[in-house]
């Protein structure tokens, strides 16, 4: 099993995970024409896509998501409430899913999860096969119990460090866009991320990846920082997801 982050941010994110020649695709917030050459780049073919899952609305996710679907010919899973703000419920390649199912793709299971964000109704996504175990986590606003026991023993972690306070304080936005990125349904901080690892990580965690870093609220700098205070020596596993390009494949 191995997975690649085709870009990862607020102008754009998607993930693909590959099972044995097989692949789904988690979020597709570029465009058709922009997903296509990240999967070249990334040596991957779109016809082989078998599954689109969506985890919630904003653009950064959904954006060009239905128009890949359709040139795959593949079903697209999101929530009902996803769904109805895009506008796809009468679609025919459009399949429901929700929180706490479990779904069999492309010879994985895939599990859903519901998350804080400020979304009609926003899930994430835990792929496992062959006793493997990928986690995709962004766009969440804080750490709930159910969401930390969703997480637990994958192999890979793939999650989000969107801001540093104090920057975000000092930062561009009006103060009412900082007190909804800051908030329980918002993004995580830095220090969110790392209670996040300290809780989920355990030995058979073999790859550690941030991302969804704000441009303008936070550096990279100050997420190894922060990461490498709270987890210590492991901190050289900790690698950072860029926005304008695609991450190496991991192995799991
Ligand atoms: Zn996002
Ligand atoms: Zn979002």
């Amino acid at each position: 099993m191995r997975y690649i982050s085709l870009g990862s941010g607020s102008k754009g994110n998607s993930t693909l995970i590959e099972y044995r020649s097989r692949s789904v695709l988690i979020d597709c917030g570029f465009s058709r024409k922009n997903l296509i050459s990240r999967l070249q780049a990334a040596s991957a073919d779109a016809h082989c896509l078998e599954a689109i899952l969506v985890t919630h609305e904003h653009a950064d996710h959904a954006k060009g998501a239905m128009a890949v679907a359709e040139l795959v010919d593949s079903p697209l899973y999101c929530s009902v409430g996803t769904a109805i703000k895009m506008g796809w419920i009468e679609h025919r390649l459009w399949r429901p899913v929700s929180g706490g199912e479990l779904l069999d793709i492309a010879g994985m299971k895939v599990a859903a999860v519901t998350v804080p964000h400020d979304a009609k109704e926003p899930l994430q996504f835990v792929a496992e096969a062959s006793g493997r175990r990928v986690g995709v986590l962004s766009d969440l606003g804080s750490l709930t119990p159910h969401v930390i026991e969703a997480y637990q023993g994958c192999h890979g972690l793939q999650l989000e460090a969107n801001h540093d306070p104090e920057m975000l304080r000092n930062g561009p936005y009006p103060p009412s866009l900082q007190k909804r990125v800051a908030g329980p349904f918002g993004h995580l901080s830095n220090a969110q991320c790392a209670e996040l690892i300290q809780r989920i990580r355990w030995p058979g965690l073999l790859h550690l990846t941030a991302g969804h870093i704000s441009e303008k609220n936070n550096h990279p700098e100050r997420v190894i920082a922060t990461l490498s205070e709270y987890i210590g020596a492991a901190a050289e596993q900790v690698s950072l997801l860029p926005q304008d390009d695609i991450s190496g494949w991991r192995e799991i």
